[in-house]
């Protein structure tokens, strides 16, 4: 049976962009709905670095580009406080660098410049036994080297926060829910029909407009109503290492001379990114062997010893560039496009917004909504830049949460990051855990390498909508390090089986998507006999717990219960 439901705007996609305009139409009192094929930020948005900055590279040849996305920046830390972290980075200087110490210096005093709108610090000259005082990791054979001062976000994380405060406005916010057609009446867009991917639900959603967020997917969603967006897809990767392998960042050559870096983000240390065409299937893509030699090549110039640390998975995205003829990858513009294609294609009802970049989500997110508002006759401004981000209304004593919740410090400090204020919120979820004892029990640690405790899973099960063990990667980092889920996995679907009520097949299915999932991301990293080991613990582990692959068997249409009550009533 098809359902129906009808709402101002319906945004397709559940990246940055897509969250970012739906908090902000629900914050000026519009009725939105947001669909998102998989979990929140699944697409470009968690594969991206992550940083909130201006990129030097971009400073060259999109001026616009770095000051837009500073000024952003400085608004995004403000609202969400808690989300995001200071990463200072080390430029070294080679001899046989092609730009010598005095033109990298100039560069750098440009982007002195845009510092202050992101709260960075001034770049500093460090002569070489300075820099490799501070950095031992170095390279002995650099000149000198310069520092700069970047930030980092957790990416999923603020997408999900986006979404969680636009449902908290009235928004309905669905994931793994896609758009399969649109719905068009004399021409005009009206909606779309949208299929749930765990219960086969089918829904027909009206609205008034639809916008297209659907990151590089967003050329397909155009197709739907017969239009031609055109985009020059970049693909890129980034190696995760186990753990931190360096307390700076620190930039890297590759061997065509394109900047790269490795930084440390949350736990880990991450090297990257490539910038390549992709015109494959995005929902299949795939990391190459060259695509990783090439990063570590780089990266071991600058961190000769960087082979010494086991990159223990590979994150690939497809970053959607507006389309450019005949220029390479790294000098295609990181500028964005709002399309009308009532103006554009004479097709009214279908927004779509292309290209950009993390770092400026909530500039392009309130240039879209106007956008729509100016369409729909909503007068009321943004307020995005002046409102917190749920957690990111004041900080919090962590200290004090670590003694009241009986919960270790460091898992504490994670909780904060993740939570902010609402981490005595997350971690009172343990309330809601059956158990004969008077009083709730204390946070259990699930996954050791982030932490991840019960409670945060009951918390992100019951309160935030999440859907899949799968999703736990993202939405809370649950099995990304070291041990790639080995130790946590079971233990943290046995939670949410009992949280969300999944039947023993449904926990079982959960479980061997989730380490698949994890196989599959760790497997470009490994060569020879590691593969040959990997797949004969993954056949081991496979066997002992009787699963097959992708056995669905009796878990087909089962569904959380904690439903959001006006999918169930419309
Ligand atoms: C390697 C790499 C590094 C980057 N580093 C940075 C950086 O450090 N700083 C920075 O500012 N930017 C960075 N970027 C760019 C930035 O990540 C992107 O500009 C941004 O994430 C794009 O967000 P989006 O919402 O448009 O797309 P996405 O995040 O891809 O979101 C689109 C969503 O739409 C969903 N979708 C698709 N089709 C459908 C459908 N039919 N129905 C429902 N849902 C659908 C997808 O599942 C996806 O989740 C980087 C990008 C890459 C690839």
């Amino acid at each position: 049976m098809t359902r129906t439901l009808s709402t101002q705007v319906l945004v397709v996609g559940g990246g940055i962009n897509g969250t970012g305009i739906a908090r902000d139409l629900a914050l000026r009192g519009v009725r939105v709905a947001l669909v998102e094929k998989g979990e929140l930020g699944g697409g470009t948005s968690s594969a991206s670095s992550g940083m909130l900055h201006g990129g030097l590279r971009y400073l060259q040849k999109d001026p616009e580009v770095t000051l837009h996305s500073c000024v952003d920046s400085g608004n995004i830390q403000r609202i969400a406080p808690h989300l995001i972290f200071r990463i200072p980075f080390l430029m070294p200087i080679f001899r046989d660098d092609p730009i010598g110490p005095e033109l990298a210096e100039i560069g750098l005093e440009m982007y002195d410049r845009f510092q202050a709108f992101k709260r960075g610090k001034p770049h500093t000259r460090l002569s070489r036994e300075q820099a490799l005082r501070l950095e031992p990791a170095l390279s002995p054979q650099i000149e000198c080297a310069f520092t700069l001062d970047e930030w980092g976000v957790d990416a999923a994380r603020l997408c999900a926060a986006n979404a969680l405060d636009a449902v908290d406005r009235g928004a309905l916010v669905r994931t793994h829910s896609e758009v399969m057609s649109l719905l068009q009446v004399g021409g005009r867009v009206t909606g779309a029909r949208v299929r749930d991917g765990i219960t086969g639900e089918e829904w027909e959603i009206e609205a008034a407009l639809v916008m297209n967020a659907a990151g590089p997917w967003l050329p397909k969603v155009a197709r739907l109503a017969g239009l031609d967006v055109k985009l020059r897809p970049g693909k890129g990767i980034h190696l995760v290492f186990e753990r931190r392998v360096s307390d700076l960042a620190i930039y890297a050559r590759g061997i065509d001379g394109r900047d790269m870096f490795t930084f440390p983000h949350e736990q880990n240390s991450m090297a990257g990114t490539t910038d390549d065409d992709f015109y494959g299937d995005l929902d299949r893509m795939t990391t190459t062997e060259d695509e990783v030699a090439y990063v570590l090549q780089a990266i071991e110039r600058s961190i000769p010893g960087i082979r010494r640390h086991r990159v223990c998975h590979v994150i690939a995205g497809v970053r959607p560039t507006l389309f450019g003829f005949g220029k390479y990858e790294d000098e295609l513009s990181r500028d964005y496009q709002v399309i009308d294609h009532g103006e554009r294609d004479g097709v009214p009802g279908l927004f779509t917004i292309a290209g950009g970049k993390l770092a400026a989500y909530r500039l392009m997110a309130e240039d879209a909504s106007d956008r729509l508002c100016a369409k729909l006759g909503v007068r009321e401004p943004c307020r995005t830049a002046l409102l917190p981000l749920p957690g990111g209304e004041a900080p919090l004593d962590v200290a004090a949460l670590s003694r009241r919740f009986r919960v270790g410090w460091p898992a504490a400090l994670r909780l904060f990051f993740r939570h902010g204020a609402h981490a005595p919120r997350v971690l009172e979820q343990n309330a809601a855990l059956p158990c004969a004892e008077p009083a709730p029990p204390a946070p259990r640690i699930v996954c050791a390498c982030e932490p991840v405790t019960d409670a945060e899973l009951v918390h992100v099960a019951l309160r935030e909508g999440l859907r899949t063990l799968t999703d736990c990667s993202l939405r809370v980092r649950l099995g990304i390090g070291a041990c790639q889920g080995a130790s946590c996995a079971a233990a943290a679907a046995g939670v949410l089986a009992e949280a969300l009520g999944w039947s023993a097949e449904r926990a079982a299915y959960e479980l061997a998507t989730f380490l698949s999932g994890r196989w599959r991301a760790a497997t470009p990293a490994l060569a020879g006999p590691q593969i040959a080991a990997l797949e004969l613990h993954r056949a081991a582990d496979l066997g002992a717990r009787g699963f097959t692959r992708g056995d669905r068997a009796g878990a087909a249409g089962e569904d959380t219960p904690q439903r959001d009550a006006a999918w169930e009533t419309a």
